[in-house]
């Protein structure tokens, strides 16, 4: 039996590649006007913190289909799967919920359950003070069963949310597409009356992931590999935005 003989690289290649990481890294940072270290470059987003939310959770389900299929648990998959994208890319990342609870019990500010819940998460939205925030849902239209596809909504007078919606958009119906979705481009949508939109200070958006009632959207959904790549689809657009 032949012993397989492992070949180190000659030092000086070593020195060379090392020289070079290192002056590429300096060049970019004296370049950029963010100065959050040497090798910010294995880390565009270091110095950005994010609010996720998973919307629904708890008793609160979401959009669901008679299969069993419950929006709820798909946000927080999507959710955990973003989190884990926008770390490696170094943010910092704050949840409203890691697990499957509804937030209500958090304050006692409105008399509805749904409410307290919505307020809870713009207050989480609030005292974090993010660079932005990313709210996670599953759409439904039960009397069109043939609507499909992703949806970004934004709150109308804030442009800053506005262009990380036109991103997020693009970037979302490109996973469609390459899961061989036909995909009908859609514009983002401004809105004025969706809670969470109207009483948030930071920059964000809602994210309608896709369509619980379409049957290949909920197929997509319910895949963790499809989940893993609308999430890394939306860190892309976050990496664009910043
Ligand atoms: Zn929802």
């Amino acid at each position: 039996m032949g012993r397989i003989r492992v070949k180190f690289p000659d030092s000086k290649v070593v020195l060379i590649f090392l020289f070079v990481v290192v002056a590429a890294g300096l060049i970019l940072n004296i370049t950029s006007e963010r100065t959050f270290g040497v090798f910010w470059f294995y880390a565009p987003l270091s110095g950005r913190t994010i609010v996720i939310d998973p919307g629904h959770g708890g008793i609160d389900g979401g959009a669901y289909h008679s299969d069993g299929t419950l929006e709820k648990h798909i946000n927080l998959s999507v959710a955990l799967k973003l989190k884990s994208a926008l770390e490696r890319n170094g943010a910092k990342v704050v949840l409203t919920r890691t697990k499957d609870e509804a937030l209500d019990h958090r304050n006692n500010k409105s008399k509805s359950r749904h409410r307290r819940d919505l307020i809870a998460r713009a207050d989480i939205i609030n005292e974090v003070n993010p660079h932005v925030y990313i709210s996670l849902h599953v759409n439904a239209e039960k009397n069109s069963p043939a609507t499909r596809g992703p949806m970004v909504f934004y709150y109308q007078s804030s442009q800053e949310s506005r262009r990380l919606a036109e991103l997020i958009q693009a970037r979302l119906e490109e996973v469609y597409q390459s899961a061989g979705q036909k995909v009908r481009k859609r514009n983002p949508n401004p809105n004025s009356t969706l809670f969470l939109l109207c009483n948030t200070r930071p920059p964000g958006v809602i994210v309608e992931l896709g369509f619980i009632t379409n049957e290949s959207d909920r197929r997509l959904l319910k895949n963790p590999d499809f989940q893993s790549k609308l999430a890394d689809a939306i860190a892309m657009a976050l990496r664009e935005y910043f």
